[in-house]
């Protein structure tokens, strides 16, 4: 029994599916989705109870449960089933907490849907939480603790937390330890699981959950289907808990904090507490002030502080709120010289917030709001079933149903008292300042209990900051002028021919230009991507350098004008490629032209402007200091990514040559650079040929033609190659090192596999393979060997070059260890390939096909998919359809022949490489595994750049003949 009640869902004029609300009789409200197009199906539950309800001393307990919901239920007992189900039918399952919500959610191929539905259905109907996993999951727990401890992201928030009223649950710490979870609820004699099941029974209540179920049957089918899974989830009718109160009463605000962070680089934060949005969600106070304080156009704050060479990013929205309480937050980097202009910074803000007053709330600024927010809701690209269904659940209880799809993305009531009474709260009187920096090492006085971050905390005054207004430098700030980008013409142009993959169009000694016209989507939007192919970009550690400032110079100084084109809608990239820099443009179509050109024109006047050259190269200086502060498992890849990739530098030497380089250095490089090109292009959405065709017949003439042309083809012997070092086979290489940042624990270990190179039944088999191991490797390597947090199993496809590789963080044991783990796992799962039924193997089979039967979702996705085959140089557009026949081929035997003739510990053309980042805690460890003896198959790489050199490599794609004819 459910009622459905009528109530018109406001959808998006281009969305064909059709959405439902029904309530079922224990109260749980849901939303059914049904798409007959869709290829995966999906469920997202959201619980009405997060961290803050976490008892005093039982700190993480929310989240703890959240992670033991999954193992086990009465009616699927064997421990972690269920995801095992989802994984190996091409799904994915995961679960967060946050204050007042714990939302799970997974998706899984359509025909596999009930079942997968009914296992997590039961997670609300009747979990086991055993026992026996207790302990081990508040490892788990400890162990993503112990990764977040490290990460100042978590640090600086909870510092935040921690500087507000304690009898506020935002004061609390969310995600729980050992000590929280284990050592201090055993000292006051309390069970943790008891706790844990007592938590549970109050707060799964019906009433307080709302679902939502995205799948392709029809409504009345979906219905059915959740009444008969969900409609006996117990309701004990408790009221949603809410906490009235503010975090922040008047001690916590008019402060100036210090903090200590762990990476380098100057942050200031401005926080006040604001009159939720939410509660005005048609007149969108918070979106026209986040609109305007953070304008990144001329006269806008950001423009000004950017020209002053005191910031190098400015972001303004609001944060963490619900219906009681509120922040709005302006977050801004700070280059060294604008560490030393807090005050000036600070007095800018007010000056420009004071500007907002003063001009009084613009109607036509909050009618641009709506034009564009109007056309990014009516034209948004569809995207996965799983992050739409978490995206719609984890907001439901906050709107009405009528709202559940809109959210607070369209305001539409113009109401200049709401906006400027949320203006007026950002007052001097009610500010938080936060500034961390490295250069407050040794000036603090305090540390937050949980972090343990370093801070201090000085109070400021009304007086004190007119001051800093009044002193600050008297800029030009000015409301933006209005946007030329927002797009009026959205139709969709008539493409005739159905083209299934990308056409070759166009081909020249200077350019080649693949074309797919939009066939799917209908939606007026393109996507131009332009890999310029130069030589000298990247010859040198040096060279690489110079051509990453360039392209973030060229950014740099498109910012004020394309920062309206990116508001519109309409995005651009330019960055370093592995063969040069690439341009991307994407989104409505309608003036992508007029941006693109914009962008060449650019390029093709290139000059330097010492100051931002220095600005730039002071970023970048200090994002390859922090490369020390990547997590170890990170560092792991690097190493690995180092060893495998002929000419990739290391930001080592990056880092050690950056220093000298001056901006005549680049001024000097760049022409150079250009001299000799290749362009690269590929075209697609809604467009016509003949248009993408004139396109790159513009970019051709900009720089090739003309009296002086600043490129030059490319010589035939200088087209760039992508190659890979070929390890040997029956061999193991084992690279020991110890992690970059002493004060991480965490090791960290890379065991990689490397089989072959692009064919389409050997990339089946390895495919086939990891789908089956993946979910095996997760349940014995972390939850039940404990290894840590951070353990996956993932495929890995370098230019073309495919193998697997392990990857676990690990705080409790050495790498060493680990990798001996990672074998006796292969041993493991070598029985249970012997045992695999034929019904087993064929179901796997039919799960990896439906994965690659999965239609592209939106242009962005599939323009991505065949770009790559572009870029690598492979050119298999029917990669999918090829790698389903040859799956459909595939015989029991032929694919255990395989893993015994790659994969299998001894097999014959086995060719292993281990990675072993050793963190503090296992330094010893480090030291014996250095100093190991040789063994005959075992080769340990002492310098990563002498072993490149020694090993032979495979063949490159990229850059053959023959392989792209018109
Ligand atoms: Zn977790």
């Amino acid at each position: 029994m459910a009622t459905e009640e009528e109530v018109e869902i406001v959808k998006p004029r281009t969305d064909k599916r059709e959405y439902r609300r029904i309530v079922l009789k224990n109260s749980l409200e849901v939303l059914l989705i049904s798409d007959p197009d869709t290829d995966k199906s999906a469920a997202s539950m959201d619980v009405g109870v997060g961290y803050f309800s976490d008892p005093v001393g039982l700190e993480g307990v929310a989240h703890f449960l959240e992670h033991m919901l999954f193992y086990a239920s009465e009616k699927y007992p064997l421990e972690g089933s269920y995801k095992k189900y989802i994984a190996e039918n091409g799904g994915r399952c995961n679960a967060y907490t946050t204050s007042e919500h714990t939302n799970y959610h997974f998706d899984i191929n359509s025909d596999c849907f009930e079942e997968a539905l009914d296992r997590f259905a039961q997670f609300f109907l009747e979990p086991l939480l055993l026992a026996d996993s207790t302990m081990r999951e508040i490892k788990a727990v400890d162990s993503e603790n112990q990764k977040n401890l490290l990460s100042d992201v978590w640090r600086i928030h909870q510092l935040q937390k921690h500087l507000s009223d304690e009898e506020h649950p935002y004061h609390k710490f969310s995600t729980g330890n050992v000590e929280s979870l284990d050592v201090q609820p055993k000292a006051k004699g309390l069970d943790t699981r008891h706790e844990l099941i007592k938590f549970y029974e109050a707060n799964y209540s019906a009433n307080l959950m709302y679902l939502v179920i995205y799948a392709k049957e029809s409504l009345d089918a979906i219905q059915s289907l959740v009444v008969d899974k969900f409609q006996e989830i117990r309701s004990n009718n408790r009221d949603y808990i809410s906490f009235p109160g503010q975090p922040c009463t008047s001690e916590h605000l008019q402060i100036l904090v210090r903090a200590v962070p762990i990476e380098l680089g100057h942050k200031l934060r401005l926080v006040w507490p604001i009159t939720p949005s939410i509660l005005h969600y048609k007149e969108g106070p918070g979106t026209y002030l986040g609109h305007l304080i953070g304008h990144e156009g001329e006269g806008s704050l950001f423009y000004v502080l950017k020209s002053l060479g005191w910031a190098t990013s400015l972001y303004a929205h609001e944060e963490d709120w619900n219906r009681e309480f509120s922040f709005f937050k302006v977050t801004i980097d700070l280059t060294d010289d604008g560490q030393e202009h807090m005050q000036d910074i600070v007095g800018l803000l007010f000056k420009y917030i004071h500007l907002l007053q003063e001009s009084g709330v613009c109607k036509w600024i909050f009618d641009e709001i709506v034009g564009i927010c109007e056309t990014k809701f009516h034209y948004q690209d569809k995207i996965s079933p799983f992050y739409y269904a978490i995206k719609i659940a984890s907001n439901m209880q906050l709107y009405s149903p009528k709202d559940w799809l809109v959210q607070s993305s369209m305001p539409s009531k113009f109401n200049p008292s709401i906006i400027q009474s949320v203006m007026d709260q950002l007052s001097p009187k009610n500010v938080r300042i936060f500034w961390e920096s490295k250069k407050f090492e040794g000036q603090t006085d305090l540390v937050e209990p949980w972090y343990k971050t370093a801070y201090s905390v000085e109070n400021t005054n009304d007086s004190m900051i007119q001051e800093w207004i009044s002193s600050a430098p008297n800029e030009n700030l000015h409301l933006p002028v209005p946007n030329v980008f927002i797009p009026t013409e959205l139709s969709l142009k008539n493409t005739q021919e159905k083209v299934k993959f990308p056409v070759l169009v166009r081909k020249s000694s200077y350019a080649s230009l693949w074309y797919k016209p939009d066939t799917l989507f209908s939606t007026p939007k393109a996507y131009v991507k332009i890999d310029f192919n130069c030589p000298y970009a990247k010859s040198s550690p040096e060279t690489e350098v110079l051509t990453i400032i360039f392209a973030r110079l060229l950014k740099d100084y498109l910012n004020e004008h394309a920062y309206h084109a990116r508001v519109a809608g309409l995005y651009y990239h330019i960055n370093m490629a592995n063969s040069g820099f690439q341009v991307t443009v994407n989104g409505y179509n309608h003036k992508l032209k007029t941006l693109l050109e914009t962008v060449i024109g650019k390029i093709a006047k290139f000059y330097v402007n010492p100051n931002r050259f220095a600005v730039i190269k002071e970023k970048l200086r200090k994002e390859y200091e922090n490369c020390k502060f990547q997590q170890p498992n990170e560092q792991a890849t690097f190493y690995c990514s180092l060893v495998l990739c002929d000419q990739k530098w290391p930001w080592m030497e990056k880092l050690e040559l950056l220093p000298n380089l001056e901006a005549e250095d680049l001024t000097k490089f760049t022409p150079v650079m250009l001299s000799r090109a290749f362009l690269e292009c590929y075209i697609s959405g809604n467009i016509e040929c003949s248009e993408a065709e004139s396109i790159i017949q513009y970019v051709e003439d900009v720089f090739f033609k003309g009296p002086n042309p600043i490129c030059q083809p490319l010589f035939p012997s200088q087209h760039l190659t992508n190659r890979v070092v070929k390890l040997e086979r029956d061999m193991s290489y084992v690279y020991p090192i110890q992690g970059l940042n002493p004060s991480n624990e965490n090791s960290a270990l890379v065991h990689y596999i490397q089989v072959h190179q692009d064919e389409f039944m050997l990339n089946v088999k390895l495919q086939l393979f990891t789908l089956i191991a993946k979910q095996a490797a997760f349940h014995q390597l972390r939850t039940v060997e404990q290894l840590g947090y951070i353990t996956y199993l993932t495929r890995r496809n370098d230019y073309g070059i495919h193998g697997v590789q392990f990857v676990v963080q690990s705080t409790v044991k050495d790498p060493g260890y680990i990798d001996l783990r990672v074998e006796t796992f292969l041993k493991l799962f070598e029985n249970k390939i012997y045992e695999m039924t034929d019904e087993e193997f064929k179901s796997n089979v039919k799960a990896l096909i439906d994965m690659k039967l999965e239609k592209h979702k939106n242009l962005w996705e599939e323009s991505g998919f065949y770009w790559h085959e572009i870029v690598i140089g492979t050119f298999k557009f029917d990669r999918k359809e090829c790698e389903v026949a040859a799956l459909e081929e595939l015989t029991k035997q032929e694919f255990i022949d395989f893993f015994n003739e790659y994969i299998r510990i001894g097999a014959p053309q086995k060719r292993t490489l281990s990675i072993r980042v050793y963190g503090s805690l296992h330094s010893l460890e480090y030291m014996s595994d250095k100093s190991e003896e040789a063994k005959p198959n075992k080769v340990q790489i002492d310098d990563i750049f002498s072993f490149r050199r020694s090993q032979p490599l495979y063949s490159s794609f990229k850059g053959c003949a023959g392989r792209t004819k018109l």
